[in-house]
């Protein structure tokens, strides 16, 4: 049903969504509550029975037309987000750019991953023949966030539909807009079902949705709203997914490339106002080189300029209230004894907040331990790289990290030892740019995994089906279970396990 027929069809609430740099209304959108939510869901049951009832090859035809629907329309859809987030239209023309490499990919491997196989049944059961299936769950609710209003939710909704799933996406109240597109366009290639449908409001909708009873729902935001959810989804013991917040940090070693360091920690600290899960929030420089860096680091960080012209690096705040946050942590880092190398309170000059570098800040500090979600970031000293790993590990965030170190073994041993779902190693967020590797966090960061196998397969129930070929040697699943058969089970256990090992 559409933004209109919504609103038709009782709901009686709306909300407007507004562009958050002139505070122009850019669109009008239904309240949507536990009746609405509830119709979806019914029309979502009907719409997953066909989907799912396609053939690979059918879906990922449509998958595929839908790609290149958002391909053709980019100029369109990065507009829209421009309007309702802020930031700058090439920012929105990456954000779109890498959504299509990920449906492309979900399209393309959904059969590969998720087909019907059969697996060895094992010397114990050589009489059976195994078969594994990965079946759609039926319908997917998709909870987002504002900041990267097309890539994030569709890490999710493309993953899903690809597996069979119809979904119901309930975007961010702040870009309904960019959430209605994404449902239109896929409407055009698919008339046929209403495979992907959109609900809108603030947190009421979206707990309606965690209690409708859809079969899986996988919720982006921040980790306070993921309890709630969680708590939501307990009632019908609905699985979620919990992609939140993060703090990560970067790691600069002695040998590095202080340039291509400085560049990455630059654009991963301010781009999109900072406004990025997997933003670069804290920095960890081995003492050898940590005045060099800095120096290149802040150099870059004062060129940058935020605003709503198209020369600007970054738009405004897209959440008002962000700017209140920002200020506290700030505040917070100075009155520790932290110092500001660029910016400082005068940055925050609302809807826009310049970047601000801080150094010399306790690690006990809110802007060293909270999510700021802002422009800023803190620069610390460290003996070597086992110390910025040990620190790094020491949040309750734990979502991505980036290495900087010429030496491929000892940036590969920090990677592996840094607590968090994804590390990039002489780039930024690489890892998010592959579709084949898993997107997700750890503790606060959330749970699960989107995108790649792991992300099509966390929208799929695993179905285990033995078709017995020929009788068993031994007849132990039954009643009349000769003594015999129980000693040759015996013995072979003896054979088979009886080794010692040492
Ligand atoms: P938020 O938690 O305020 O809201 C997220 C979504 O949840 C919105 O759609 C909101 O309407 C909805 N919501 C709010 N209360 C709810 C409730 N009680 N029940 C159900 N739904 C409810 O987060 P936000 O401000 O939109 O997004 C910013 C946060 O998202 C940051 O913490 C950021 O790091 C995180 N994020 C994480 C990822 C990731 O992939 N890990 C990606 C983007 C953003």
């Amino acid at each position: 049903m559409d933004t209109m027929a919504r609103t038709q069809a009782g709901a009686a609430e709306t909300f407007d969504t507004v562009n958050p740099a002139t505070g122009e209304v850019i669109a009008t959108f239904p309240v949507d509550g536990p009746a609405s939510v509830g119709a979806a869901v019914t029309r979502a049951q009907e719409a997953a029975q066909w989907w799912g009832g396609l053939s690979w090859k059918e879906r990922r035809t449509r998958l595929l037309a839908w790609k290149s629907q958002l391909a053709r329309y980019i100029g369109r859809l990065a507009e829209l987000v421009h309007n309702e987030t802020g930031k700058p239209l090439a920012d929105a023309q990456l954000e779109i750019f890498l959504t299509i490499v990920h449906i492309d990919w979900a399209a393309r491997n959904a059969e590969k991953v998720l087909g019907p196989r059969r697996v060895r049944s094992g010397l114990p059961a050589l009489n059976l023949a195994s078969r594994l299936e990965y079946q759609p769950l039926g319908v997917v609710g998709v909870i987002g966030p504002w900041n990267y209003p097309v890539f994030t939710p569709m890490g999710s909704i493309a993953y899903a539909l690809a597996a069979g799933n119809a979904v119901i996406f309930k975007p961010s109240e702040l870009t309904p807009a960019v959430g209605g597109w994404l449902v239109s366009s896929l409407r055009e290639v698919v008339p046929e079902q209403p495979v992907l449908q959109l609900v809108t409001g603030a947190g009421p909708a979206g707990d309606a949705l965690a209690r409708s009873g859809v079969d899986k729902l996988a919720f982006t935001g921040s980790a306070g709203t993921a309890r709630k959810v969680m708590a939501a989804c307990a009632e019908n013991l609905t699985p979620m997914v919990a992609e939140c917040g993060g703090k990560d940090a970067f790691l600069v070693a002695a040998d590095a490339d202080l340039d291509a360091a400085a560049d990455a920690a630059a654009w991963g600290a301010v781009s999109n106002a900072g406004q990025t899960c997997i933003g670069v929030e804290r920095i960890y420089v081995v003492e050898k080189v940590y005045q060099p860096f800095l120096d290149k680091l802040s150099e870059r960080m004062a060129a940058v300029r935020p605003g709503d012209d198209r020369d600007a690096d970054y738009g405004p705040m897209t959440r008002p209230e962000q700017a209140d946050v920002i200020e506290q942590h700030i505040a917070d880092a100075l009155a520790r004894g932290g110092r500001t190398v660029v910016g400082g309170m005068q940055s925050v000059h609302r809807p826009y907040v310049a970047p601000v570098l801080l150094a010399d800040v306790p690690e006990a500090s809110r802007a060293v331990t909270e999510e700021t979600f802002g422009p800023t970031v803190t620069v610390t000293p460290v003996a070597d790289l086992d110390e910025a790993v040990r620190l790094a590990n020491d949040s309750s965030y734990a979502l991505g990290a980036t290495v900087f170190a010429r030496k491929k073994r000892q940036a590969m041993a920090a990677a592996s030892a840094l607590r968090s779902g994804m590390t990039a190693i002489n780039s930024i967020i690489g890892f998010a740019t592959v579709p084949a590797l898993p997107f997700g966090g750890i503790g606060d960061s959330g749970f699960g995994r989107i995108h790649g196998a792991d992300g099509l397969r966390e929208f799929a129930r695993a179905k285990a089906i033995t078709r017995q070929r020929v009788r068993p040697p031994l007849n132990l699943t039954s009643l009349s279970r000769p003594d015999r058969d129980v000693k040759r089970l015996l013995a072979l256990t003896t054979l088979l396990h009886g080794k010692r090992y040492r």
